[in-house]
């Protein structure tokens, strides 16, 4: 008897195989098995995707190759998981097989039948450790607290948790995991974060609640075989709660009852190449379709998530529930109230000043105090460029339209998009003047300059200021972030100077004041969704300064800029999010831009800039033409806006130019088909002998920046 199985399979991104691909066994095979199957000389992973009935054309049936084997053990993955990498296909317009193998543990595709069946008898064999769910968390919860759980216990959801820093929304989450976990003895828990590597605390604390026999995390930064071992725990049901980056949205989970996504606002849970997905977006449609609850949570949402929670005119929810914490947990609300926010006008400052006096003296103050300092620059190296004032001539790189930066400490140039360096010239390579300067300081000019500016300053115990560094540049080494965050919490650093890694969800306890150095350039960007991310920062930031509730003072934050009459600043002072939210919503639909449509992207990379708008002006013009006289088309090609093609935000990079067209629509569904037809287009043209200078091509749908 002859068995018809549709397969999954990796088919590489560009060859237009974007379903699975039709395969034979001798036994039946269930749908969501794994296999192992020919694909021209190899032998793949691929996952049974539907079984289906003998194909009608008999040339095809004799065509088509047997399946090599089944790897027995490792139980079928659920219709319910390849309803969402279905749909995270069709939606981002990728390969199935694609995204379905890159959802699995990669060392899934190498491994042997015989070593997954001994890998499985380990899995699978009874554990010394304790695997029942903990005595839950016993502290008396705010009312804020209770009635967030009341409703998420009640309602249906989504759920958009908007609760200010230290609100407690950890154990908000922590309580409706016990709650899910409590309902059924099956019952899985997933939870988003942007960055584990940098929420450690998170990791922590659910260990410490919940036992680490029940706790498994699913990141791209464990090594193959502990990827494939959390991957396995979380498809066996064993691990009840996984927290995970974005690639965890795509974790197996059978018993899936309740998401998480924490800070739901960063822009990581988007991956920005490859398959352009959004963790959060995805973690939404999963919740739905398979009737897990899902918990959006931040102090600054999305745009796009707190205007699906406006009630509606009518007074009804909106498409989001919206829960709201907006006290911190503490004894007295004078103890552990909101930061004070000031900004200081850098007009009225000495010209130059890195760090007004004004500010200079609080450090100072601080330090004195024994308090902490946390000073965000969110530029690493040492100089954004080095220039020649004879000449102009600037440090440009040669293979991008960017600068490179100056990094002091190994007299480098570096480019950060390509990562080409360079020795520091002497002198300028143009004109030959010896004296060329610094323009734009970073983190590491700011540190050193700080040593200089608190040379005099003593802590009590009258040692000299500690000052550390924490950025892309000093972390590189494996280790070297842990290692820097856990001399902070020990209190071996009074000031800590770094980019925005500093702001993200590190619980600092001992941090009197934190101080923003230049971060007007985010109101000004040709980025829409700039200031959204300022506004972000500097409340996560703002949010570090005084959450030690014991300690008794209110923390400070201080904002150097030459707009403080800027409405982002009056809203931050006022800790005011929905007034910023209201601002930035009324200019957004003003313009037209997300929430008010929905984008996508064409994007093309060649050598000649011409060449690769060209490629994407060519795409449009053709769809433009044919869709409309196309009866199934017709309708939600009305419906979308073409722009012409243009440069992208950064040009060139490692010498390849890229471009980039948008395409807008007021609806979704409209630009979906729209651009599921484009593929096709997009593959044809791209082999016609016009458009051979194209190197890549891709569409982001829901793209972050334009
Ligand atoms: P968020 O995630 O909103 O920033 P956390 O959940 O980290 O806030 O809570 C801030 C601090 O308050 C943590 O130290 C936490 O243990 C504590 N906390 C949270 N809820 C309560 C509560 N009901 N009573 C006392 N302390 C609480
Ligand atoms: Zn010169
Ligand atoms: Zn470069």
């Amino acid at each position: 008897m002859t068995y018809w199985l549709s397969v999954a399979v990796a088919a590489p991104a560009y060859s237009a195989l974007a379903g699975p691909l039709l395969y034979r066994a001798e036994q039946p095979v269930a749908a969501g098995a794994l296999v192992r199957v020919p694909l021209g000389t190899r032998e793949v992973l691929g996952i049974v995707w539907s079984t289906e009935g003998p194909p009608t054309d008999s040339e095809l049936a004799e065509r088509t190759r047997a399946v090599a084997s089944v790897l027995q053990g490792v139980p079928p993955l659920s219709a319910s998981w390849r309803g969402l990498v279905g749909f995270a296909a069709r939606y981002y317009q990728r390969a199935l097989g694609e995204i379905a193998l890159a959802a699995l543990p990669p060392q899934l595709r190498t491994l042997t039948a015989e070593q997954m069946s001994r890998r499985l008898a380990r899995e699978t064999a009874p554990s010394d450790q304790d695997e029942r769910v903990k005595q839950g968390g016993t502290m008396p919860l705010t009312d804020e607290q209770s009635e967030a759980l009341a409703r998420i216990g009640a309602d249906p959801g989504p759920f958009l948790l908007f609760g200010v820093t230290g609100s407690g929304k950890t154990e908000v989450y922590m309580r409706a995991a016990e709650a899910a976990l409590a309902r059924s003895p099956n019952a899985q828990v997933l939870v988003l974060v942007p960055e584990i590597n940098l929420t450690p605390q998170l990791e922590q604390r659910f260990v410490a609640r919940f036992g680490a026999a029940l706790v498994t995390s699913i990141h791209s930064g464990l090594t193959p075989a502990r990827r494939l071992h959390a991957w396995l725990r979380a498809h066996t049901g064993r691990a009840r709660i996984v927290l995970g980056t974005r690639v965890a949205v795509f974790a197996s989970l059978p018993g899936l009852a309740l998401i998480i996504v924490d800070e739901e606002h960063d822009p990581s849970y988007k991956q920005q190449e490859g398959a352009r997905y959004s963790a959060r977006d995805l973690a939404v449609y999963r919740g739905q379709s398979c009737g897990a609850k899902v918990i959006l949570g931040s102090a600054t949402p999305s745009l796009e998530s707190w205007h699906a929670s406006v009630p509606t005119a009518e007074g009804g929810r909106g498409r989001y529930q919206r829960l709201t914490m907006a006290r911190r947990v503490g004894a007295a609300a004078a103890q552990a109230g909101l930061p004070h926010i000031r900004c200081l006008d850098m007009a009225q400052q000495p010209r130059g000043a890195l760090i007004a006096p004004p500010l200079l003296a609080a450090i100072a103050q601080c330090v004195g105090a024994g308090e902490q300092v946390l000073i965000l620059l969110n530029r690493r190296g040492w100089a954004r460029v080095l220039s020649c004032a004879d000449c102009g001539w600037k440090s440009a790189c040669p293979h991008c339209s960017a600068y490179c930066v100056f990094h002091r400490l190994d007299r480098t140039l570096r480019c950060h998009h390509c990562g080409f360096t360079q020795r520091v010239p002497r002198a300028c390579p143009t004109c030959g003047n010896p004296d060329i300067g610094a323009i734009g300081r970073g983190t590491e000019q700011l540190e050193a300059r700080l040593a200089d500016l608190l040379a005099d300053v003593r802590r009590p115990d009258g040692g000299p200021v500690r000052i550390a560094r924490i950025d892309a540049d000093s972390t590189r080494h494996k280790g070297a972030l842990e290692s820097a965050l856990a001399s902070v919490h020990a209190g071996e650093v009074d000031v800590l100077v770094g980019t925005q890694m500093i702001a993200k969800g590190h619980d600092f306890r001992r941090v009197a004041l934190v101080a923003a150095l230049e971060p007007d350039g985010g109101l000004f960007s040709s980025d829409f969704r700039a200031p959204e991310r300022l506004f972000a920062l500097l409340m996560q930031a703002a949010g570090r300064a005084g959450r030690d509730a014991a300690r008794g003072t209110a923390g400070q934050m201080w904002i150097q800029t030459y707009v403080p009459e800027h409405a982002l600043y009056q809203a931050l002072k006022a800790h005011d999010y929905p007034a910023f939210a209201a601002q930035q919503l009324a200019e957004r639909a003003q313009a037209g831009l997300p929430p008010y449509s929905h984008l996508a992207l064409l994007r093309a990379e060649s050598r000649r800039q011409e060449t690769a708008q060209d490629f994407l002006n060519a795409v449009s013009a053709l769809a433009r033409r044919d869709f409309v006289r196309s009866a199934a088309l017709a309708d939600a090609a009305a419906r979308i806006r073409w722009y012409p093609a243009v440069p992208q935000m950064v040009q060139r990079v490692a010498d390849v130019e890229r471009a980039q067209l948008l395409l807008e629509s007021a609806q979704r569904a409209a630009l979906q088909q729209v651009l599921a037809a484009c593929q096709p287009l997009l593959h044809t043209l791209r082999k016609t002998p016009e458009h051979r200078g194209i190197l890549r091509w891709a569409i982001d749908v829901d793209p972050l920046a334009l």
